[in-house]
């Protein structure tokens, strides 16, 4: 059995990230969206918040799950038994970044093969950063998020302005 992970902020989650697990989900037996509870950058949900949307938006998946966690990612997969490290590459923002963290993870945990995806031509540059931006200047965000993650914006981001 063939077990990923798909590690990441998801503040909030995306149909991009969705579409990435979703592509996933079709190549390995089991994915774990881990949810990174203390990434090195602001976050506007709680953990538990991030990790309920995730759970939400892929609960049509049967074989994704979401869980936090809050170590060494290759420490996390190496709990769960993972054997694949899936990313998404967006065109301009994330090659340089993954590449270096794909080498550190390798060097610190060789048995686990990074896959990455290549991003959807309709979320190349949606990112949860820009996301929220758009949505505290009141831009329409429907189409880039489920609907579970457009009200909680809507809740969190823009009753806040
Ligand atoms: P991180 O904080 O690790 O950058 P993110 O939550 O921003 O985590 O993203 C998790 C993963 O999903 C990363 O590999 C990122 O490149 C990827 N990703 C983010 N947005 C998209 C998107 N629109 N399309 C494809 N992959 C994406």
């Amino acid at each position: 059995m063939t077990v990923a992970v798909y590690p990441g902020s998801f503040d909030p989650i995306t149909n991009g990230h969705i579409d990435v697990a979703t592509r996933a989900s079709k190549l390995f037996d089991k994915i774990i969206i881990a949810v990174y509870d203390t990434p090195n950058k602001h976050v506007v949900f709680t953990t538990e918040e991030r990790v309920e949307l995730a759970k939400t938006a892929v609960a049509s998946l049967p074989n994704v799950e979401v869980v936090s966690f809050n170590s060494l990612i290759v420490h996390f997969a190496r709990e769960v038994n993972a054997q694949v490290m899936v990313r998404g590459l967006r065109m301009s923002a994330d090659f340089e970044r993954e590449f270096e963290m794909a080498m550190m993870n390798k060097k610190l945990y060789p048995e686990l093969e990074l896959v990455c995806f290549m991003a959807s031509q309709d979320y190349q540059f949606l990112s949860s950063t820009l996301l929220k931006e758009v949505a505290s200047l009141k831009g329409d965000i429907t189409d880039l998020v489920p609907e579970c993650v457009a009200e909680a914006i809507k809740r969190k981001v823009i009753t806040k302005m």
